[in-house]
């Protein structure tokens, strides 16, 4: 229970407690809270309190705070819970209590190294029957590992940014004819994932076991990695996605910090074959999330988290597993998240199968890819304390027209 009043429809509660960086007219960027529908001011609370490590507040990034770890995140998070529930707290708290409408949300943190994961079964069945029909829908290897690929760090921007329709080439007719064109991408579509972030960095050469996912990890945002389905059908073989997907990948402002999901975690579905012994899980990062994904304010569809086969536990520890070390501010995300269920696809190549089966809008209109002008917002809720269930944020985004030459 909180003394706050929390309006019906505040973008927040008061128990996810996200982190962000935001900024008041005329004040330097630096670290809040959102709570209800208010951004809490942490670094001149952090003083007045003396709490060790207010400085890491006064910030234009979570990147300090993240580089603290996990005693430093706990403590934080234990000291806002009292803040927020115990009434005597109130009149300290109020005065750096901000309207969230009053403030601009900045990129959260530097974004390291940047992976994108393939962990829905479902999506990655669909994708292999629309790309390789005459293969088998699962990739070799989709069982025995996540397979992931190293995406671009530097295109990863927040909500809201505008998203430039990407030119590239992309084949026309038959294969066999081999005719190739250049231009704007006709077959531009949205993948909606979570995406983890690396707080305390990890050491070179040394693997981190599934068992130390919260010592590395911080918390969750929402990603939505764009793809331009006629480039990326083109290019990626042998070597994965390259131009259909480095032009921009969207996350939300607020980062959920992984101890507000303690209520969400579910057993992940069973493995067959059995994961090698350093992807055992040691402990159960199934998640019980559901996404909205909204197309012009129409939701298209409710994709569900909690079966995906691959854990983030064990994508950390499968991209840590060669040695390759972790740095504060990495990104990691899951993969299109799609259920087996009608209603459930995470992205709109499966919700529209490959532009055949378009769907209907509020408004009348058809789609089967994205027109430009169209605004996609992806938003999620996870299971919360007593059979509730708590807000993660939303990350939206606009498409805008290639650029002339
Ligand atoms: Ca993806």
């Amino acid at each position: 229970m909180t003394w706050m009043t929390i309006p019906a429809g505040a973008a927040f509660d008061a128990w996810t407690l996200p982190y962000g960086v935001f900024s008041t007219p005329g004040e330097e960027p630096r670290v809040g809270v959102a709570v209800g529908d208010h951004v809490l001011d942490l670094a001149p609370l952090a003083a007045v309190e003396g709490l060790d490590g207010a400085h890491l507040f006064a910030q234009p990034t979570l990147n300090p705070f993240l580089a603290a770890g996990r005693r430093a995140w706990d403590a934080v998070r234990d000291w806002l819970i009292e803040l927020v529930t115990e009434e005597p707290h109130r009149d300290l708290v109020e005065p750096h209590l901000v309207p969230a409408g009053q403030v601009s949300l900045h990129r959260p943190f530097d974004v390291g190294d940047y992976v994108d994961f393939y962990a829905s079964q479902t999506h990655a069945e669909n994708v292999g029957r629309i790309f390789r029909p005459d293969s088998p829908a699962l990739p070799a290897a989709w069982r025995h590992l996540p397979i992931g690929y190293h995406g671009r760090a530097g295109t990863v921007v927040t909500s809201g940014t505008p998203v430039v329709r990407p030119s590239g080439l992309r084949r026309v007719g038959p294969p066999a004819e081999g005719r190739v064109e250049h231009g704007p991408s006709l077959r531009l579509d949205i993948e909606a994932e979570a995406g983890f972030v690396v707080g305390a960095p990890s050491q070179l050469g040394r693997p981190v076991p599934v068992a130390d996912f919260t010592e590395h990890v911080f918390g969750m945002v929402l990603v939505n990695d764009w793809s331009a389905r006629d480039i990326q059908a083109f290019e990626y073989v042998p070597l994965g996605p390259f131009l259909g997907k480095s032009f921009a990948t969207s996350i939300s402002p607020w980062v959920v910090p992984l101890a507000a999901l303690a209520h969400a975690r579910v057993e992940p579905p069973e493995r067959s074959p059995e994961p090698a012994d350093y992807l055992r899980d040691a402990e159960p990062w199934g998640l019980d999330l559901e996404f909205a994904v909204s197309w012009n304010g129409t939701v298209v569809s409710r994709p569900p988290f909690a079966g995906m086969y691959w854990t983030p536990a064990q994508q950390l520890a499968h991209l840590t597993a060669n040695g390759a070390s972790v740095r504060t501010g990495d990104l990691f995300a899951s993969g299109t998240v799609s259920g087996p269920r009608p209603g459930g696809s995470g992205c709109f190549l499966e919700l529209t199968w490959n532009g055949t089966e378009p769907v209907t809008l509020a408004d009348g209109s058809q789609r089967a890819f994205l027109d430009d002008g169209d605004t996609v917002t992806i938003e999620a809720t996870a299971a919360g304390p007593g059979g509730t269930r708590i807000p993660l944020g939303a990350v939206t985004g606009q498409i805008s027209p290639t650029p002339s030459p």
